[in-house]
């Protein structure tokens, strides 16, 4: 793929998802903000806000180092620079469609950076599989412990189990509104989000840009001091409450003890390797416990690696050439426009109204409520990829089709997980403080105030019985299924039942 020799010189060019100084080997630099990257399709304002902040922090960072090019398309970049006798040289970005780019125009290519395993290290391991058997995160991930000694102790895991999951899945503490802990670290605005806004601003009133949400206070970091400043935070305030807390969700507390730390993660602005060695040493020193930390560790070193790397091997059309169980409707305006208001289930209400004003949820809102949600309905999964992609700050193209198709809609029919993130009330119930401020009972799915997870989650398996009936984990709720003596008046009433 290299197309300039060794003697030329070379002009790097760095995309949104390498502005940190893990992408930068200290030669001259090409920033190109393209509106492209923020036009021709509804964004979250948070998103574009973030994106364009985080490019002209880089950039004034850089100084003389960089050349700085605001333009309308990539092309038009390289047309007002076509007398520039330095080749462009590239770390290999993160889409399908940037690589296609980058090829075409003649850039020399470098190996991509910014995950904890290399590609080559993934494909090695994928191959070393024995033909036909079934890639699994937890083999991957256990894999990539051994070999970088992360949480290691000698041959074994740290403390013995490689997995604390069950330490991991607490309810929310009773009766509390929030867990306690310290506001987590924002970020202080400055001059350069000012003209971010107001050339958002100029952008929304002219109709070249269509933005949705909210934007500000910005909450996320747009260089590496800021998201350094984050992983500190992160570390000596909430880690020891992560674990324990990683799947509930409190009303009055919309960070519970997440990191935030996605978003700079994609921007590039942290390299992953150094946040899983900071985590895994509080284990050593005594500083947070092994649960905690575990469950920290593998988001990254397993979830966001496996993600990533599914991206690429499952192929540029698994994202729109997977649709396993016949998902068509379109997603509702509510979702498009993140307007709540009309939305009367409680937790679906917030999450979206959460969507809106921060342009995050945290995971389990974002698998067991809206993708819970857009499952039970049927939404076509292409599209919910996309919103997931530009309603989200920390949306990316790769991040989304193991995320989004595979886990949460099941549209691959069981490639990435083996049964549908599928649930009814109850568990949201167990998981949440939703349900006391709902008009809607978890308990109830037959009647007015039957509750649309409950009764939708019957409703899915009906209309998915013969397509899941292989699936020997699906026996046990479909066998549930065929008990339900109201089950043909449960359908019925979903069928009836307006959405907003
Ligand atoms: P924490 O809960 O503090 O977790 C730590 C880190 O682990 C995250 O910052 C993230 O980098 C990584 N991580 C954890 N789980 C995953 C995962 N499944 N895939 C990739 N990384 C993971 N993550 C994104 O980075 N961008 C997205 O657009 C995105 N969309 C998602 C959509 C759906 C339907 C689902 C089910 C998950 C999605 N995730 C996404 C994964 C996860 O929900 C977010 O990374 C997390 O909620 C971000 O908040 P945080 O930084 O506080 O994460």
């Amino acid at each position: 793929m290299d197309s300039a020799d060794a003697d030329t010189p070379r002009i790097r060019w760095l995309f949104a998802g390498q502005l940190g100084s893990l992408f930068d080997d200290g030669g001259p630099i090409l920033l190109v903000e393209a509106k492209s990257l923020i036009a021709g399709r509804p964004i979250h304002r948070a998103k574009a806000h973030l994106l364009l902040s985080a490019i002209r922090h880089r950039a004034r960072e850089l100084g003389d180092r960089v050349e700085y090019l605001r333009v309308d398309t990539y092309d038009e970049a390289l047309e007002a620079r076509a007398g520039d006798a330095r080749s462009l040289e590239v770390i290999d970005p993160t889409s399908w469609a940037a690589r296609r780019y980058v090829r075409r125009v003649g850039a020399s290519i470098l190996p991509s950076r910014g995950f904890v395993t290399t590609e080559d290290e993934f494909r090695a391991w994928a191959d070393a599989r024995k033909p036909g058997s079934r890639l699994l995160l937890e083999d991957f991930y256990r894999a990539t412990r051994e070999r970088t000694g992360l949480l290691m102790e000698g041959e074994h895991p740290a403390g013995g189990h490689w997995n604390y999951d069950p330490d991991n899945r607490a309810s929310p503490p009773k009766n509390a509104v929030t867990l306690g802990l310290p506001e987590p670290w924002w970020p202080t605005e400055d001059d350069i989000d000012e003209e971010v806004r107001h050339d958002l601003d100029r952008w929304q009133a002219d109709g070249s840009v269509t933005l949705v949400g909210g934007d500000g206070p910005r909450r996320f970091a747009v260089t590496e001091a800021e998201a350094n400043a984050a992983l500190d935070d992160f570390v000596e305030s909430r880690l020891g409450d992560f674990g324990p807390f990683e799947d509930a969700t409190l009303t009055g507390d919309w960070t519970m003890a997440h990191s935030l730390l996605s978003a700079p993660l994609n921007l590039g602005l942290l390299d992953p390797r150094v946040v899983v060695e900071r985590v895994a040493a509080e284990y050593t020193s005594g500083g947070a416990p092994l649960p905690s930390v575990e469950g920290f560790v593998r988001q990254i070193a397993g979830w966001r690696d496996w993600v990533w790397h599914l991206y690429w091997y499952l192929g540029e059309d698994y994202a729109v050439s997977h649709n396993a169980l016949a998902a068509t409707t379109p997603l509702p305006q509510a979702f498009w426009e993140l307007d709540p208001a009309a939305i009367e289930e409680n937790c679906l209400h917030h999450a979206i109204d959460g969507v809106s004003e921060h342009g995050w949820a945290h995971h389990i809102q974002r698998l067991m409520v809206l993708g819970n949600w857009a499952l039970q309905r049927g939404y076509d999964p292409k599209e919910l990829n996309d919103w997931f992609i530009d309603m989200f700050v920390d949306g990316t193209p790769w991040v989304m089709p193991a995320n989004v198709v595979g886990m949460s809609q099941h549209a691959d029919g069981g490639i990435v997980a083996t049964k549908p993130y599928a649930s009814g009330g109850a568990y949201i119930d167990r998981m949440t403080d939703f349900c006391h401020g709902c008009r809607f009972s978890p308990k109830k799915r037959l009647g007015e105030d039957a509750c649309p997870f409950t009764a939708g989650y019957w409703a899915f398996l009906d209309r998915n019985e013969e397509r899941l009936s292989r699936n020997h984990r699906m026996a046990q709720p479909l066998a549930g299924l065929r008990g339900l003596s109201d089950r043909e008046a449960v359908v019925a009433q979903e069928k009836e039942r307006a959405s907003w």
